[in-house]
């Protein structure tokens, strides 16, 4: 078998022929495998959907538990076979249940990455590097240009810059799915104990973290009469709240944002 016979591009996505089989599919199809809960992977309106436990979940959360007619969970490492095709999930090190997909028939093996990274992170399973005689990657900031800074470093600027500005509101933004615990976990690690803000979209997905294992302290959602006492508290938001009325309202609000990595730069007065 050659390898565009096992997945090939559609536009409807990744395809499989011999199991009939998408992944993440960009519009409703029979059957599809899922590597991670984001919006432009993971969409509603599916026949079928295998993915893992956690990836399931997130999906429930984002899209309500109809999401799909029928659920299947993938477990870590284990060989799901559809007609003559073995798919197994193993983890990619994104958000918490991200997997990439490694696909397997007639000797022949070709894993389909999904968002990867390499760097630690406590909020989900670490990546874990698969043998393969094709590996198809995403690559969001594969680009030379992208140079990440130490994380570490950059919770040190948030952490700096409230200590020097205690009568200011720090609003970080980032997306509710991943980057938003991990940022909230790097705080943590930094020694970061008081309450962590945030806002109503992403209350419910730092709840499902927490039941899942990952502990994120204590996090309370931000409420429009409480705004104002918000001076010298870490507020995390989607990206898009923090240009709009919802962060102006905030006490005096230095904003920043934590993209692929985080960059703590505040906003001229
Ligand atoms: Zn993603």
């Amino acid at each position: 078998m050659r390898p565009h016979e096992l997945l090939t591009p559609t536009p409807s996505g990744l395809y499989c022929p011999p199991a009939d089989v998408y992944i993440d599919p960009v519009r409703p199809v029979a059957r599809a495998l899922i590597t991670h809960g984001h919006a432009d992977h993971a969409r509603a309106g599916h026949g079928a959907v295998l993915a893992t436990r956690e990836t399931l979940g997130i999906m429930a959360v984002r899209y309500g538990a109809v999401f799909t007619q029928q659920q299947q969970v993938a477990a870590w490492g284990e060989r799901v076979r559809i007609g003559e095709v073995g798919f197994t999930f193993h983890p990619a090190g994104h958000v918490l249940g991200s997997a990439q997909i490694a696909v397997d028939a007639g000797g022949l093996r070709i894993v389909a990455s999904g968002d990867y990274k390499r760097a630690a992170d406590r909020t989900c399973a670490t990546f874990e590097p698969v043998r393969c005689d094709v590996f198809i990657t995403e690559a969001t900031f594969g680009l030379p240009v992208f140079r990440h800074p130490d994380t570490a470093g950059e919770v040190a600027k948030l952490l700096d810059s409230l200590a020097l500005f205690p009568e200011r509101c720090h609003v970080i933004g980032a997306y509710a799915l991943g980057k938003a615990q991990r940022l909230v976990a790097l705080i943590r690690d930094a020694g970061y104990d008081r309450p962590i803000h945030v806002h109503g979209a992403m209350e419910k997905l730092m709840g499902f973290y927490e039941a899942h294992g990952v502990p994120l302290g204590d996090i309370r959602k931000v409420v429009a009469a409480e705004r104002k006492t918000l001076a010298g508290e870490i507020v995390i938001c989607p990206p898009s709240a923090v240009q709009d009325l919802w962060a102006r309202q905030l006490p005096d609000p230095v904003t920043a944002f934590a993209s692929g990595w985080m960059r703590i730069r505040a906003r001229a007065r």
